[in-house]
């Protein structure tokens, strides 16, 4: 797969923290509208930087990523950061901890950002939240707060948020690493649903069952590196590296 025809393709990417700290070096990876990327590895192995890099909330020091055909991110340019606001706008994330707004309602934190950046009115807004809401089986707690949901229920409205800016790519950073077991689940399947309507989706976790269901391809990173990757059913049954089995035999 060429850089041109990939939806997504980093060319070389380096990212340290500080002098010392590598977390991606010269990373190449290319990734299809139709993939879901799953991304597994050890802790502190880069898997958080890149996907902060992608969504522009970390600089790179050197290499390139090119989204939808085109330059996205070079390092030498823009401070290593998002060249185009108008790509960037196309990536929504989810993180580990809930990231909705404690002052607004579930529909405040919904049309915040489309009223923003996408100049919706508040009418406009709000249908479309309850659109989202309705489809994430969330919808009779529109008008609740944060702390009145679960943690479950909290995620599932940070989805829904990311989705209201109709992303191309969707990033879920380990988004049910803090949950109670009987809340991944819920969590899980919007991610499936997501996955149904051909969502590109790139996915930390560190629950490799769920990772064999979702991903197009499993990416196994260590030090800032891709030792491997694969589709699933190859990457868990006969990974042929040996780092990779070391760690697939400790998760797994
Ligand atoms: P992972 O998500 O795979 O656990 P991270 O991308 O979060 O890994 O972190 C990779 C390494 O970079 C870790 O050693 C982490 O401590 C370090 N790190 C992450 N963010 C920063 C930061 N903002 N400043 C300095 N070091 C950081
Ligand atoms: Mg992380």
């Amino acid at each position: 797969m060429t850089g041109e025809q990939s939806f997504i393709s980093l060319r070389g990417v380096y990212k340290t923290y500080g002098n010392q700290l590598v977390v991606m070096d010269k990373m190449d990876l290319d990734m299809r509208a139709d993939d879901r990327l799953v991304i597994i590895g050890p802790s502190g192995s880069g898997k958080s930087s890149l996907l902060r890099v992608l969504m522009g909330l970390e600089s790179i020091q050197g290499g390139t990523i090119c989204f939808q055909g085109q330059t996205y991110i070079r390092a030498a340019e823009h401070k290593g950061k998002p060249l185009d606001a108008h790509l960037q706008q196309q990536i929504g994330m989810v993180f580990q901890h809930y990231t909705l707004f404690p002052h607004l309602s579930v529909l405040g934190n919904m049309i915040l950002a489309p009223c923003k950046v996408h100049g919706l009115s508040k009418q406009q807004a709000t249908e479309k939240a309850r659109h989202f809401l309705a489809r994430l089986g969330m919808e009779e707690k529109i008008n609740s707060y944060p702390s009145q949901l679960s943690g479950g229920q909290k995620q599932r409205v940070a989805i829904a948020r990311a989705l209201m800016l109709e992303p191309r790519l969707m990033l879920f950073d380990e988004v049910t690493s803090a949950l109670d077991p009987e809340m991944v689940i819920e969590v899980q399947n919007v991610m499936l649903q997501l996955a149904e309507q051909h969502m590109a989706m790139i996915i930390v976790t560190h629950d490799m069952h769920f990772a064999k269901h979702i991903a197009t391809r499993v990416v196994f990173c260590a030090d800032g590196k891709i030792i491997e990757q694969g589709p699933p059913e190859q990457l868990f049954k006969q990974p042929k590296e040996t780092r990779t089995r070391e760690f697939l035999e400790k998760v797994i």
